[in-house]
């Protein structure tokens, strides 16, 4: 048992089910350490909640975002842990984030708590909440994969492009986010290595053309380098043209990082 970690999610305020999976210890370890530590735990019924009640409302889609976005940036394999040190280090830049944004007041109504934000990083290790970039404003925003209608919460998304619109250099191709492109370049090995073709590919994972082009780019990333593209480009579309824009010579990440 990691007692110094388990100190610090208690004062964090993490609820007992979180603290006793990241630790190893009990219930009735957690509450005697609270008591140690003179520290008053949050009430705890019923069940954790999951991201698709968590994002039910526009608000919320929106303060979960912010979490996210800086959690992605600081997690270590966010799709296959739950980065609990990065939990807290992303929720209180987020924390800082939302309340810079009133003046220093909470929204209590629809600030994201810090077990809530848990939720969200976890669900987004199980793939049942993946990062989408709005086509209309460019933010990247959490949505939950068993809403089948995502809607941007800032700008409501007009999925739509102006129809005179048509600077063809300009014209939107992913509207997928940096971190699914990621998550998607790795699922293109694995189906290539399976021994599907290109076109097979593009059909199952219902990736276009110049998707798929960038995922093979990505494929001779680094970890490192991965995460420097994260740190980079807000949205899929502007990697996928900088992926795409001039394979010759130098290595393609030199060029994209
Ligand atoms: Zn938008």
């Amino acid at each position: 048992m990691d007692e110094s970690l388990a100190k610090t999610l208690v004062h964090v305020g993490f609820r007992s089910a979180i603290i006793r999976i990241h630790t190893g210890m009990t219930r009735k370890q957690v509450t005697s350490l609270r008591k140690r530590e003179g520290i008053v735990g949050p009430s705890e019924s019923g069940p954790l909640p999951n991201a698709e009640s968590l994002l039910a409302k526009k608000e919320a889609t929106l303060e979960a975002s912010l979490f996210m976005l800086a959690y992605l940036i600081t997690a270590k394999s966010p799709r296959t842990t739950i980065d609990v040190e990065a939990v807290m280090a992303a929720h209180s830049q987020y924390y800082d984030c939302h309340a810079a944004l009133r003046n220093g007041q909470l929204d209590l109504e629809n600030v994201l708590e810090i077990d809530d934000a848990w939720v969200i990083a976890r669900d987004y290790r199980s793939k049942e909440v993946t990062m989408q970039s709005c086509s209309t404003c460019h933010i990247e925003f959490v949505v939950s994969i068993n809403r089948p209608k995502h809607c941007c919460p800032l700008c409501d998304g007009v999925q739509v492009r102006d129809r005179f619109h048509c600077d063809h250099a300009d014209r939107a191709v992913s509207k997928r986010s940096v971190a699914e492109l990621i998550e998607l370049s790795r699922k293109v090995t694995q189906w290539a290595n399976w021994g599907y073709s290109p076109t097979e590919i593009q059909k199952e994972l219902g990736i276009s053309q110049k998707e798929f082009d960038a995922c093979t780019k990505l494929q001779g990333f680094t970890d490192p380098q991965l995460q420097g593209v994260l740190d980079k480009y807000t949205s899929g579309d502007s990697l996928v043209k900088a992926l795409l824009k001039d394979s010759r010579s130098r290595p393609v990440h030199s060029k994209v990082l």
